[in-house]
């Protein structure tokens, strides 16, 4: 996944039979494995595959607080494989999950941010254009559709996949961010994961990983400042 390069300093490593060990920090790689552990076609999608997944993270220990920030948490997490076909529809059955569990925990006010990649930096991003521009449409269009209203915030996206973030708002008046679809052009083509299409060709899949409560713990921590505690 290329967490081990670029993100070895946050886990907790150990050594067993002498070989590098890592608990694990994330859930999208055991996602990945797990879709590519049998061949796919165009008939197995879109696959939602839901975990509620305990990941290990090292922090400073000056930064940990409460419940909001720890070292070890589970996320509501899934990751969802598609086609570009199936992007939109898939978005807008996340987006009415988001919604019901936001209503059902009585918060009154919520936002939507669509992180689009930024036209002077093109290069820095992975994945040609014309998916870029396709998966954004898709995150735009599927809000209009519900009819919900949203920002655009270019530029903000990471390198490897537009996103939607929603903005909660607390009792007190304080946003917390928690539910997240992001679409990832990279790890699919890092674990080369394909299915085959109706014309006996090879695709690859698009990947959206999404989380409604994000982190759990944090989650509760929330919901207990929005209830002054009740
Ligand atoms: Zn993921």
């Amino acid at each position: 996944s290329g967490h081990w390069n670029l993100y070895k300093e946050n886990m907790f490593i150990t050594k067993y039979e002498k070989r590098d060990f890592g608990v694990k920090p994330m859930n999208c790689p055991g996602a990945m494995l797990l879709y590519k552990s049998s061949s796919k076609s165009y008939k197995n999608l879109p696959l939602r595959l839901a975990e509620l997944g305990t990941v290990h993270r090292q922090e400073l220990s000056g930064v940990l607080s409460g419940l909001f920030r720890v070292i070890k948490f589970t996320q509501d997490d899934a990751h969802i494989f598609c086609t570009k076909e199936q992007l939109e529809s898939e978005i807008i059955n996340i987006i009415k999950i988001f919604q019901e569990i936001i209503d059902k925990f009585n918060f009154k006010e919520y936002r939507f941010t669509i992180s689009t990649k930024s036209e002077e930096k093109r290069t820095k991003y992975l994945g040609d254009d014309k998916l870029w521009k396709k998966a954004e449409e898709s995150l735009e269009s599927a809000l209009k559709k519900l009819k919900t209203k949203f920002n655009k915030e270019p530029g903000e996206a990471k390198f490897y996949g537009p996103s939607l973030d929603v903005q909660i708002k607390d009792s007190q008046g304080r946003e917390w961010q928690c539910s997240t679809i992001q679409l990832d052009f990279n790890l699919s083509s890092r674990f080369d994961l394909k299915y085959i299409n109706k014309t006996g060709k090879e695709e690859t899949p698009i990947v959206l990983h999404r989380v409604v409560f994000g982190s759990l713990e944090r989650f509760i921590g929330i919901l207990l400042e929005h209830t002054n505690g009740n």
